[in-house]
């Protein structure tokens, strides 16, 4: 259901909120083995909704976001609630404040159903990562949902809430969209506030809405975008979604790139016809395709793995067991050893293998050698995606060169599981809008396509994602 029909049906009496939230807990408590969510909001949720109905019953205007129910990642802080991140080390730890996201939603009146599952502090690409077990794909049971916001792409496709809010650092809102048969949208960088996200690599870091359809994640990221006092990263520029516009003019006047790095080996043939169909239908709309070529991209995995665990190993110094969440319980009167163990015990195996690359990475001696040259690689590949920018008005690749894989399948190989993310850690080292979305499926498995934009220009972006839609 979408926010649209969601609250007709609200004013139509089709159903009150109480009913359609408390089905939605039924249902999640029917299908716990998905572990799609990590905290509940119960009690609060239908407590809103019982107001909504009162307002409703009244007679009273309600707006597009009031009643409407949705989940959250839970490395964003909601004030009262466990905020766990995935990990031990922050397992009985209470927000006590909310980030502006939260804030933004509240105001609308939109109602919060719980959190949802991760990979620990967002290191991941399938959830299998967060100390509190796995999240399966609900289209498959065997299948990974995709990572880092696998809980949320999940619950979406469950229709446990109509959106949902993730972080993407390097695709963990677009992978797990992907994987999971949803939309999922990146902001640029600065477009959303991060005042309130766990932070994993500041540089990188954004919230955006996973959802049903290319309107509800467009108005959701009208109402969370916008400059912050509170993150002075963000910039005043205002987005506003306009779904109604005259599709055939669009469709002409706009140019699409396919970078042809992004068609190679490694990429599933199955997808790459998947996406050579909607490419074919565009074109005959009347849209322009040209080959691009984005030379540096065989580099961006490489400079990420740099700069994203350099980044996590200093945000991450502050879970020392001294200011809050978990500590080391045993006595003992060397601090050192204090911080050591605490830290040896809170944190999982792939944040400790971030934290020991990015603190090595960071080191006297190699800093140059790695951090500082893949702060420049990251420079030129900036100028990459301006250069191609200036021939293109979108680029058009998949979002994952695989389908889902199995629960398990690469656990045990990091740089397998880093792959995951060949195509969508560009659009974070750069800085700009990136969104995945659904295009049917192969095998059951949905499959994902990605849409990169200049700098800003989330607009055009999501203006072709309504077009691609109307044509699945
Ligand atoms: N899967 C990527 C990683 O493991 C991206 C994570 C993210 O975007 N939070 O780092």
């Amino acid at each position: 259901m979408t926010l649209k029909e969601y609250r007709d049906n609200l004013l139509n009496k089709k159903f009150s909120a109480v009913e359609f939230i408390s089905e939605i807990f039924q249902d999640i408590e029917e299908n716990k083995q998905i572990n799609a969510f990590l905290t509940l909001n119960k009690e609060n949720a239908l407590k809103k909704a019982k107001e909504i109905d009162e307002k409703i019953g009244r007679g009273e205007e309600i707006s597009i976001l009031e009643g409407a129910p949705y989940s959250v990642k839970d490395n964003i802080l909601v004030k009262g609630c466990r905020t766990t991140a995935g990990s031990k080390i922050l397992s009985d730890y209470f927000a006590t404040y909310n980030a502006t996201v939260i804030e933004k939603l509240n105001a609308k009146g939109a109602i919060m159903l719980g959190k949802t599952n991760l990979d620990e502090f967002a290191m991941g690409s399938s959830t299998e990562n967060s100390a509190f077990g796995p999240t399966k794909n609900p289209l498959n049971l065997n299948f990974v949902p995709g990572g880092s916001s696998g809980g949320s792409a999940a619950a979406v496709a469950k229709g446990w809430g109509i959106f949902s809010l993730g972080s993407d650092t390097g695709g963990s809102i677009r992978q797990p969209a992907s994987f999971c048969g949803v939309f999922g949208l990146k902001p640029t960088y600065g477009r959303v506030s991060r005042w309130g996200l766990i932070a994993m690599a500041s540089s990188l870091d954004q919230i955006g809405p996973l959802g049903k359809t290319t309107d509800d994640i467009a108005l959701i990221l009208e109402i969370i975008s916008g400059k912050d006092e509170l993150d002075a990263t963000t910039v005043k520029k205002d987005f506003c979604w306009e779904g109604q516009f005259n599709k055939k003019d669009f469709i002409r006047n706009i140019k699409i790139g396919l970078p042809k790095e992004y068609f190679q080996e490694g990429l599933d043939l199955r997808i790459k016809h998947k996406i050579w169909e909607i490419v074919t239908k565009l074109e005959n709309l009347g849209a322009k395709v040209v080959d691009i070529s984005l030379p540096l991209t065989s580099f961006a995995l490489a400079i990420y793995y740099i700069i994203m665990p350099a980044e996590v190993s200093s945000n991450l110094a502050r879970y020392d067991g001294v200011k809050y969440g978990y500590y080391y319980q045993n006595q003992t009167s060397d601090i050192i050893d204090y911080y050591a163990k605490t830290r040896d015990k809170g944190f999982g195996p792939e944040v400790k293998r971030r934290l020991l690359i990015g603190t090595f990475v960071l080191s006297a001696g190699y800093a140059e050698k790695f951090y500082l040259k893949a702060q420049k690689v990251r420079k030129a590949l900036v100028g990459d995606f301006k250069e191609a920018f200036s021939k293109v008005d979108l680029i058009l690749t998949p979002t994952s060169p695989t389908l889902a894989f199995e629960i398990g399948e690469r656990t045990q190989d990091p740089l397998s599981m880093y792959l995951a993310d060949i195509y969508t850690v560009s659009a974070n080292l750069v800085g700009i809008p990136a969104l995945s979305i659904p295009i049917g499926k192969i095998e059951k498995l949905p499959v994902g396509l990605q849409l990169m934009a200049s700098w800003w220009e989330e607009e055009k972006m999501l203006k072709l994602s309504k077009i691609i839609e109307s044509l699945n």
